[in-house]
């Protein structure tokens, strides 16, 4: 392993640990873990940000938009349990760190980005770095994608005001979905939503967090078509 991912994972590990007891566990699940150590962030941080690229905190790519934290993103990957048959859709591709790490997880993974050249430029380097089960949308992911729905996971990496109903719709009975909740640039809340076998959720927060803003009015953009 790289020197900077082998930090970076040690740094992971380490807030697990400090975070154990609100996360409700103490250590992520090793096949997460596994992933995390193989996916180079490097390739998904600006030229500049190269040196930072495995430090443990978020970075900006550009529109506003930031790269999330390496252990945020471990940490959503592992509420979602994944299995290699799931189907996953992430709203909010951004850089498509986050993507990469979840295709390396499950049989395929729907993403949705609201801002064209961010979708087009992860799309590009995902196809470049040879995954090939992703498929990448342009929209307002705050409809979800009904076309492939319904999904095993679903991840939302922008902060919504609520959790959007057409994504509770769109999760299969048995279906996990990870999404902060909560104010603009404000206090937030990862919530973990399971949808049991009769099609009930139950709901419950993880871990205070910041996440940029999801998008949740209706634009021009949202209908959206598919570049990857
Ligand atoms: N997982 C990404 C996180 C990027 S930040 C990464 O680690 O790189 C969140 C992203 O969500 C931004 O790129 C933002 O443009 C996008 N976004 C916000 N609202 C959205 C919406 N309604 N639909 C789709 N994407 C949205």
């Amino acid at each position: 392993m790289k020197k900077g991912l082998q930090r970076m994972i040690a740094d992971i590990e380490r807030e697990v640990e400090y975070t154990r007891s609100m996360i409700g566990r103490d250590r992520l699940d090793p096949r997460v873990m596994s992933v995390m150590s193989k996916v180079p962030r490097d390739k998904f941080v600006p030229q500049e940000l190269k040196l930072a690229a495995f430090d443990n905190g978020p970075l900006p790519i550009g529109h506003g938009q930031t790269i999330s934290q390496p252990y945020i993103v471990a940490l959503m990957t592992d509420l979602l349990e994944l299995e290699p048959d799931h189907t996953v859709l992430e709203i909010g591709t951004g850089s498509g760190y986050q993507t990469a790490v979840l295709s390396l997880l499950c049989k395929q993974v729907y993403t949705v980005e609201v801002v064209s050249e961010l979708s087009e430029s992860a799309a590009a380097l995902l196809r470049q770095l040879n995954y090939n089960n992703i498929e990448t949308r342009i929209g307002n992911g705050y409809e979800g994608w009904s076309e492939h729905a319904p999904y095993d996971g679903i991840i939302v990496t922008a902060a919504a005001t609520h959790i959007p109903r057409a994504l509770i719709d769109q999760l299969k009975p048995g279906g996990r979905m990870v999404i902060p909740v909560g104010l603009p640039y404000s206090y937030q809340e990862l919530m973990l939503v399971e949808k049991d076998a009769q099609g009930e959720t139950r709901t419950r927060s993880i871990l205070g967090v910041a996440f940029v803003p999801l998008v949740e009015k209706r634009t021009p953009e949202s209908n959206g078509h598919s570049v990857h």
